[in-house]
């Protein structure tokens, strides 16, 4: 680094905290960690680990992945019976409901 430059000059340019006081409303004014809106102090990197790092993690059919599947193949074939409702060709008996 040149002898004229402030080192520190980088550091004072990053961007600020957003978070704000709850008694008086003024702003945090800590150099937000790279990546996210709040400083380290205010949530930044902040939660349990994801995925396998979890100590909770047993075998991933709780995962959000596992669960998005689910939902998806699960609209799908709401999708055909509503499909097979409006031919009058049920594809099956629905559970929970007499066949017609
Ligand atoms: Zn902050």
């Amino acid at each position: 680094m040149k002898g004229d430059a402030n080192p520190m000059q980088s550091a004072h340019a990053a961007p600020r905290c957003q978070a704000r006081s709850k008694r008086n409303g003024a702003a945090c004014r800590a150099p937000a960690v790279r990546g996210w809106t709040v400083c380290r102090m205010h949530g930044a990197r902040g939660g349990a680990p994801e995925g396998s790092r979890n100590g909770a993690w047993r075998h991933g059919g709780r995962s959000r992945e596992s669960i998005e599947g689910r939902e998806g193949i699960a609209a799908l074939i709401e999708a055909a019976q509503q499909i097979a409702r409006v031919l009058n060709r049920r594809a099956g008996p629905t559970p929970g409901e007499p066949p017609a």
